[in-house]
């Protein structure tokens, strides 16, 4: 019989029911450090008192009223995030899937507007991952993703991944962008080098195209800059943003320039959710924490000191891993033991990561982890390789 919840996801056997900072609690009373965040989500960790206050307060006030009214909690959060990056304009939605929707709506748009109507086609790099919807896994690709699920959203050309004369000979006069994360994240945490992100946006400036960001994962703080593609000194016309932002509650958002937005007038698109006061109240109380230099001094502190003693349990286990990868704290352990083993012995040592492709394990702890929590991870991480090593051997 099919269980009531429809089966999509093997879920692990715990159920949480309580938060605190770091650390999560099962209904049957255990505790477990998180550096999973919830995938990249809970960059704050869990009942943070500014995000609690930020929402019961708006819950006192209003919660919904449609787009169809003005949203003072959503204008705040869309100067916050216009005055901290490149865009000029943001549009808000509920995950990241849907800022993938709108993405590729916003180029396809653009082009159409300037007379340019052939020039729909996307490149796009393999590996990747945009979401769940039908142009995200379009857009990502991928037997994994979109098999059973044709006819796929047409206009998507796949590139290997780092190879920057593959996808220089696919542009075409019909290519319209190209969308990329700076960091892979569901791929196994492969971080984009800066000089191909330097390449590629000048390569999009050479040919006109626009250059879309998907920073649902990689962003809001989480590489120890607001955005990861800052420390390429290179911005884009379009970027994709959810997980981080909301710090816990379903929010996403279009980052976008004046020029790539243009497009986009009344009626184009909506969201009857999009930018909920309720969203936007937690997304606001988000950035007036993240986008501050010194919280993000301390992230690249924090995945400094992390980072370090990853490679020590990586030297100290060469049997289970291979290798570190990642910037600030959205880091990979590259395993050479089965990923999913290594996640299921942190589960047995009360620590939760989160797997990914190509064998890795993500580390993706809030952002305002303690160092003293970071000695406690290293010390449980340190207890499942020991457990994989000895299944290993046995
Ligand atoms: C998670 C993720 C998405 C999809 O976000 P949802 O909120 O699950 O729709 C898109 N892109 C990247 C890079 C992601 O990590």
């Amino acid at each position: 019989m099919i269980p009531s919840i429809l089966p999509t996801y093997n879920r692990a056997p715990m159920n949480f029911v309580k938060g605190a900072g770091t650390w999560l609690e099962t209904d049957d009373g255990r505790r477990f450090l998180d550096l999973g965040a919830g995938i990249a989500v809970n960059v704050l960790g869990h009942a943070h008192p500014a995000l609690v206050s930020a929402l019961t307060d708006q819950a006192q006030a209003v919660w919904h009223t449609s787009n169809l009214y003005g949203i003072p909690r959503q204008q705040e959060l869309a100067d916050k995030l216009v005055d901290a990056t490149f865009a000029d304009t943001v549009f808000f939605c509920n995950s990241g899937t849907e800022a993938c929707e709108l993405a590729v709506k916003m180029a396809r748009k653009y082009f159409y507007d300037n007379g340019q109507t052939d020039r729909v086609d996307i490149l796009a790099i393999e590996g990747s991952f945009h979401g769940r919807s039908s142009a995200g896994i379009a857009a990502a690709g991928g037997e994994k993703l979109t098999k059973g699920f044709g006819p796929l959203l047409p206009g998507f050309t796949h590139l290997p991944f780092g190879d920057h004369d593959a996808l220089t000979a696919a542009i075409t006069d019909t290519t319209a962008a190209i969308i990329i994360e700076p960091i892979q994240g569901e791929g196994g945490i492969r971080p984009v080098p800066d000089q191909c992100l330097k390449g590629l946006r000048d390569l999009c400036d050479e040919h006109g195209i626009l250059l879309i960001l998907d920073e649902v994962q990689c962003g809001v703080g989480r590489t120890g800059k607001l955005f990861a593609h800052e420390w390429a000194g290179i911005e884009p016309d379009i970027m994709m943003v959810a997980k981080g932002i909301g710090g816990g509650f379903p929010l996403g958002a279009v980052l976008a320039t004046e020029d790539a937005a243009s497009g986009m007038v009344a009626g184009t698109h909506g969201s009857t959710y999009g930018g909920n006061p309720l969203a936007c109240a937690v997304g606001s109380a988000v950035m007036e924490i993240v986008a501050d230099a010194e919280f993000l001094a301390d992230v690249s502190r924090r995945a400094g000191a992390f980072r370090q003693g990853l490679e020590g349990l990586v030297a100290a286990h060469p049997d289970v891993f291979e290798g570190v990868t990642g910037s600030g704290l959205m880091l990979g352990l590259k395993c050479k033991a089965p990923n999913g083993d290594v996640v299921s012995a942190g589960y047995d040592s009360a620590v939760l990561t989160v797997p990914a492709a190509d064998n890795v394990v993500r580390i993706l702890p809030p952002l305002n982890i303690k160092d003293d929590e970071i000695s406690q991870a290293l010390d449980r991480l340190d207890q499942a390789a020991t457990a994989v090593s000895k299944g290993l051997a046995s």
